[in-house]
């Protein structure tokens, strides 16, 4: 039965840990992701895919960093413009290769947030180069930058992390789903923007969380199935320890329990969980699963699944 998902593919899709970051690994790990991606498309169903875009804005800000003598300086929302522009070009031609008589299409998105969202009074989203403690003190005095310590590795600018409110380019995005288009949309979280005080969409400094977004944007084109692809097969309840426990089918009430005793990391498994208990209880399908495993996640027979 055709079914309509958004499916969150996380860092490890585009780049894997360790990797420089070339364009030959971002190419080589999203020709794999394809793969997978390609067959929950041949199989019929409608679909979505949000991506993380976290060491490729780290790099477009360096780039920004590196020649500020020479070239303008872009700030935060064109950054992640750039990236939502590139991996959104390389996973067209991944899958049009794959796909020929398929349209695929990347929609830039923006992703709008509350100024009044208490995110932006403590931001906690490390960006960009590393300094000193006396460049970050000069950076904090000459542009009003929040700076903290990034464990141990020196000072960087600190960004908010708002929820996201809405999906500016929705309405589009459902277009193309019912012509069948294969989208790729809010990737990073989408391009943070939110309405000055003429009530116009201004970009921020800010990061969305990609998980987050993509509970949005699954509810606001009302989608059967939100799946998470990232780097392990399962979700696990004492993860990392001897006793640690594959989940496999678990109810809501079980998934908020574990989440309340702190079984799922605040920056990585957290918001995962938080987002398909949401889903969940809308009574639908949320899955976490390996990349490799979509397809059989989606049948049932791999990953993690909230039921409701
Ligand atoms: P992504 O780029 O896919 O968003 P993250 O690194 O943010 O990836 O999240 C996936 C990571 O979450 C896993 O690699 C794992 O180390 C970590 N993690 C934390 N808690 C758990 C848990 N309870 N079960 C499984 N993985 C967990
Ligand atoms: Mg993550």
């Amino acid at each position: 039965m055709k079914k309509r998902v958004v499916l969150a593919l996380g860092g490890n899709a585009i780049l894997q840990p360790g990797q420089a970051g070339t364009y030959e690994n971002q190419k080589a790990n999203i020709e794999t992701s394809a793969d997978s991606i390609s067959k929950i498309i041949k199989a019929g169903h409608e679909l979505v895919i949000v991506h993380g875009n976290g060491p490729q804005v780290g790099q477009i800000l360096r780039q920004n960093e590196l020649a500020k003598e020479e070239v303008p300086v872009q700030p935060l929302p064109i950054c992640s413009s750039e990236s939502q522009g590139f991996i959104g070009y390389m996973l067209q031609e991944s899958l049009k290769n794959r796909l020929p008589e398929k349209n695929v299409a990347t929609v830039l998105t923006m992703t709008e947030v509350d100024l009044k969202d208490e995110a932006f009074n403590h931001p906690t989203k490390p960006i960009g180069s590393f300094y000193t403690e006396e460049e970050s003190q000069k950076l904090a005095e000459e542009k009003g930058w929040v700076m903290g310590e990034d464990a141990g590795r020196g000072y960087r600018r600190l960004v908010a992390s708002p929820e996201p409110k809405q999906i500016v380019e929705v309405d589009v995005i459902k277009t193309m789903l019912e012509n069948e288009i294969v989208v790729v949309s809010t990737g990073g979280g989408g391009i943070p923007v939110a309405k000055n005080a003429e009530g116009k969409l201004e970009g921020v400094a800010a990061v969305i969380d990609k998980d987050s977004s993509a509970l949005r944007l699954s509810k606001d084109v009302a989608s059967d199935v939100l799946m998470i692809l990232t780097d392990v097969p399962n979700v696990y309840i004492n993860y990392g320890q001897e006793n640690q426990e594959k989940l496999e089918s678990i109810s809501i009430e079980k998934a908020e329990q574990y989440y309340n005793e702190g079984h799922f990391s605040d920056g990585s498994m957290g918001p995962k969980m938080a987002a398909c208990i949401e889903f969940a209880k809308l009574g639908k399908t949320a899955i976490i699963c390996a990349l490799s495993d979509a397809v059989e996640a989606l049948e049932g027979t791999a990953g993690t699944r909230i039921v409701g």
